[in-house]
């Protein structure tokens, strides 16, 4: 089990839910689309946002940023100290900066003596693209092991001033190695994790590699918190995380499942599990919906579904683990099951209020 770390109202490690992050992709300048771009991301359901600081000004946005949406801000901090220590004064809820490039103890020791004045954690963030030379003269080129050390030599220079409120990444964008060094870290340390993949392309593409790299990690029951990066607007981010969590059963939402289709469907299925994956996108109860396309095989091969539509000729057979409630014209498939879904969710309700 990993030891939790706290920012803002967010907890991170320790088996809590994983969080999920992203990062704003508008210049700093642009304080009003870093705002809005904000405030769109945490109404996706984005828990965490990271906002590069590259320069003294840039600390503003950190102040306006927290006024305005209510998750925690994460000041993304490259090579320069005093642009960590006035984040944190401007009211970061954590840290991203590799203490072994801000050039010195004295630095690092100003850096975690701010931060744990403000109970602000950091979060060490290796690259695989930017090892330390000696780590990478040792281990000949950037292995899972050469990632796991930098990243453990980082976290020591900060455990040497008693600052142990770590989060550590450890990024490439080679899924292998990336599954290879959170899998070897494990081994080495309890701090929480912060999955992702860098670097990993397109909505399409880097989708893939990040449920491949993230969704496998999780499946295995590590890491903490995650940001699925894509080289596309940062709310996909959001969609692509909560879409990788619900596959690996750690989401918060229901769950679509739909079949292939094949010779036996006389139902536009397409369309009806589509419309039926848009209509639950704010429903936030932990249930399997099935939407099959016979009614043969449909609500057997769903029979683990909570809730379920299986095609006729041009109507739907509403099941419930497997057994068959009613039939239903198919225009009214997804208000029906709509209002089946709002029915449990007065039930959950009530259950949790007794
Ligand atoms: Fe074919 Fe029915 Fe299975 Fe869908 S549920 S793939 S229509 S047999």
């Amino acid at each position: 089990m990993t030891k939790q770390i706290r920012l803002g109202g967010v907890t991170i490690g320790g088996g809590t839910d994983i969080a999920i992050q992203s990062m704003l992709s508008l210049p700093w300048e642009d304080a009003a689309g870093n705002i809005r771009q904000a405030r769109e991301l945490a109404a996706a359901g984005c828990d965490i946002v990271r906002v590069a600081v590259p320069t003294k000004e840039a600390v503003a946005l950190i102040p306006a940023l927290k006024e305005q949406v209510h998750i925690p801000v994460v000041a993304d901090i490259h090579f320069d100290y005093r642009l960590a220590l006035e984040s944190v004064a401007a009211g970061a809820d954590k840290i991203r900066l590799n203490p072994g490039n801000i050039g010195g103890e004295d630095r690092v020791r100003a850096v975690a003596m701010a931060c744990r004045e403000k109970g602000v954690p950091i979060r060490i963030g290796v690259n695989s693209g930017s090892l330390e030379r000696e780590i990478l003269a040792r281990h000949g080129h950037p292995t899972a092991e050469a990632i796991a050390e930098s990243a453990l030599y980082h976290a020591a220079l900060l455990e040497k001033h008693d600052f142990t409120d770590i989060v550590l990444s450890l990024k490439s964008s080679g899924v292998k190695i990336t599954i290879d060094a959170y899998r070897k870290i494990t081994t080495l340390c309890d701090y929480p994790l912060h999955l992702g993949i860098t670097e990993a392309g397109t909505s399409r593409m880097g989708l893939i590699k990040s449920a491949i790299g993230i969704g496998g990690l999780l499946a295995d029951g590590i890491g903490d918190t995650i940001r699925v990066s894509l080289t596309a607007p940062p709310v996909e981010e959001i969609r692509a995380a909560k879409d990788i969590l619900k596959a690996v059963g750690r989401g918060r939402g229901p769950v679509v499942i739909s079949c292939p289709t094949c010779g036996r469907t006389r139902i536009d299925l397409l369309s009806l599990a589509g419309q039926v994956e848009a209509a639950l996108e704010d429903c936030t109860l932990p249930i399997t919906v099935a939407v099959m396309g016979c009614a043969v095989n449909g609500p057997g091969e769903a029979r683990e579904a909570d809730l379920g539509v299986a095609g006729g000729d041009g109507v739907g057979l509403l099941f419930r683990k497997g057994e068959v409630l009613r039939r239903v014209p198919q225009a009214e498939i997804v208000p029906v099951l709509l209002e089946e879904i709002r029915q449990m969710e007065i039930n959950a309700a009530e259950e949790r209020s007794e």
